[in-house]
């Protein structure tokens, strides 16, 4: 699904942000990419995501070379194959659950009604069937969330990339978006969690440890958790 060879990013007069990343996620993974503030997390989401390009290395994503395609294959690749989740949710303030759902289809084509009838679809699929006319101010900030989840989703997209997605949730909301992406995983969605907290990264099937730009680790199963065997 997600390929990354060798890759490296420089931003403009800065200490390289990554070093050689090489990494492969494939189709169905829910896969945590951990590491401290500043090892890179976001650098590598955005590659990944078709938001900016490597520096050295290739980034292939369904097979495309990122750095290849012309800016318009770029977006369409962001449009349909593309759910982005990040902290602050960055949902529209004056907009209903439905219609903040529903803008992720803007782009494609799809007619009015379709859009809102498909935002419904997904919103029950996220356990907020009941909250569609609620705008982001009378929701929870696990409910806002779950919302934003739902944009990423309505496109059916191939993977999606999802950036501290608890981090601005208390423990308990914080539980309920986590048990939603593997509910999303058991169903088959690709899905790939930026975290700089191990707790959430050990309760996912794989994670990869990232420092300084590299890639130091690399496990699946069930997380060794210090202090012994769970
Ligand atoms: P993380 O998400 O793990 O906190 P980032 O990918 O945001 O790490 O940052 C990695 C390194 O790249 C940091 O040293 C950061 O200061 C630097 N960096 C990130 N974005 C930019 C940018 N747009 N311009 C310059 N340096 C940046």
């Amino acid at each position: 699904m997600i390929t990354a060879d060798h890759v490296g990013k420089r931003y403009r007069g800065g200490v390289p942000a990554l070093t050689d990343v090489s990494l492969t996620i494939r189709e169905g993974e829910l896969v945590a990419i951990v590491g401290p503030s500043g090892s890179g997390k976001s650098t590598l989401l955005h590659l990944m995501g078709t938001l900016d390009t490597p520096t050295s290395g290739t980034i292939r994503l369904l097979g495309h070379d990122v750095a290849a395609v012309s800016d318009r294959t770029l977006s369409a690749i962001r449009a349909h194959w593309i759910g982005f989740v990040f902290q602050q949710f960055f949902l529209g303030a004056t907009l209903s659950a439905v219609d903040n759902v529903a803008t992720g289809l803007m782009y494609l084509g799809v007619p009015h009604r379709r859009r809102r009838r498909r935002a419904a679809e997904v919103l029950d699929r996220v356990g907020l069937g009941h909250r569609l006319d609620h705008r982001p101010a009378e929701m929870s900030g696990g409910e806002r969330q779950r919302v934003a989840i739902a944009r990423a989703l309505v496109t059916d997209p191939a993977i999606v990339l999802a950036d501290e997605p608890t981090g601005n949730l208390d423990t308990a909301s914080g539980a309920v978006v986590l048990d939603l992406l593997h509910s999303l995983h058991r169903d088959g969605t690709t899905i790939v969690v930026i975290t700089h907290d191990t707790d959430i990264a050990n309760r996912l099937p794989r994670r990869i440890r990232i420092r300084d730009g590299a890639v130091v680790g690399d496990s699946t199963g069930a997380a060794v958790l210090d202090g012994g065997a769970r």
